[in-house]
């Protein structure tokens, strides 16, 4: 049966929005996920704050353990909660996300509450009703990383920590694009932003030279020029249907100096983790370790047992990573405690770093 023109360009609308964030086609314009500008703020601020106490910080402890602890306990057991979407679509995000979980991956239980429609959060809570608060009605695919969610300083209980502009469970890119959003919430950064062997050598950040600024057919991505010549990565975010600013692309593409597991992981070109880019973007094209072909909507092995190191599922290694939880708490509090007695700005400013994570801990260690 052929559809009616109105309602074929309402299907063909929905798919392209979803087709569209990790670059499908040719004819698809690159999207890359990115938070809103309010919690990248709060980010960056935290960020400076960290740096600044830690010059102060005659342990010098403290920006290792601010990162480390973006892990939640493992064999803990994570609340989820939704806001809008349908109970096919929440269903459907259960599914994906679980694909974390499990005997090969990590050893933590996701609670969504009960189906079919699952846990709710709104935008009034006062305290948090789940730790990681999916939305359906923002714009674009993005989540914050692990336990940053419950840090009050960046997201309060009345704001998402991850969201996911789909209407139905309708294409390629869902699985992926859900499967790679939890990655960011079980505490796993960017592949591609891998501290030692990350693509930033690889990325063609500028513009070949002599290239003159062009337009796709469809008037909206930077692309070739008529001689041939590539835009670099800055000006192709800078437009649409990016519009980063140089310091989004930094802030999303460069490398990071201090992320947890990227120190026992080596980099893996199939993770979830890392974009599909088009060859363009790299210095070497095809030929960059960093290329890799469109990811399959599931998990890589390397992905797997980045969970499972994680969250490790034997009762030994799961004993070792509490006490390293617990060691992590103890330093949080010493932090907290030397900041005190420092007293001043230094410990407002410490101790709205540490609080949300020392809480979170606190309730939840046995
Ligand atoms: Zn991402």
């Amino acid at each position: 049966m052929s559809l009616k023109p109105s309602e074929s360009t309402i299907l063909k609308g929905l798919v392209v929005v979803a087709l569209s964030v990790f670059a499908a086609s040719a004819a698809d314009a690159w999207v890359a996920d990115k938070l809103p500008a309010r919690l990248q703020a709060r980010l960056e601020n935290r960020a400076r704050d960290i740096k600044w106490a830690a010059s102060l910080d005659t342990e010098g402890q403290l920006e290792s353990v601010v990162e480390t602890a973006k892990l939640w306990v493992p064999g803990s057991s994570v609340r989820v909660a939704f806001m809008g979407g349908s109970q096919e679509l929440r269903g459907a995000v259960v599914q994906a996300a679980s694909q974390w979980l499990g005997p090969e991956g990590a050893n933590l239980k996701l609670d969504f509450g009960v189906a079919p429609g699952y846990r709710n959060w709104e935008t009034g809570d006062t305290s948090y009703s789940a730790e990681i608060r999916v939305s359906f009605l923002k714009d674009g695919y993005w989540s914050l990383v692990g336990t940053d969610a419950v840090d009050p300083e960046i997201a309060g209980p009345d704001e998402a920590s991850l969201n996911l502009e789909f209407d139905r469970p309708s294409d390629d890119e869902f699985e992926t694009t859900v499967l790679h959003e939890f990655g960011h919430a079980l505490g796993f950064h960017h592949e591609h932003q891998h501290p030692q062997e990350g693509c930033e050598d690889e990325f063609r950040w500028k513009d070949q030279p002599g290239y003159e600024p062009t337009l796709d057919a469809e008037g909206c991505a930077y692309t070739r020029d008529r001689t041939h010549r590539w835009p670099g990565l800055y000006r192709y975010m800078s437009g649409c249907p990016n519009w980063w600013s140089k310091a989004d692309t930094d802030f999303n593409l460069r490398k990071l100096e201090d992320a947890y597991l990227y120190e026992t992981n080596g980099f893996d070109g199939d993770s979830v983790m890392k974009y599909y880019y088009e060859p363009w973007m790299f210095k070497d094209g095809t030929n960059s370790p960093c290329y890799s072909a469109e990811p399959e909507p599931s998990l890589s092995d390397g992905d797997k047992a980045a969970a499972a190191e994680a969250y490790p599922p034997g009762q030994d290694s799961l004993e070792e990573r509490i006490e390293a939880l617990r060691q992590q708490l103890s330093d949080l509090e010493q932090e907290l405690a030397a900041a005190k007695a420092a007293g001043g700005a230094r410990a407002e400013t410490v101790e709205a770093l540490l609080s949300g994570r020392v809480a979170y801990y606190r309730a939840r260690l046995p």
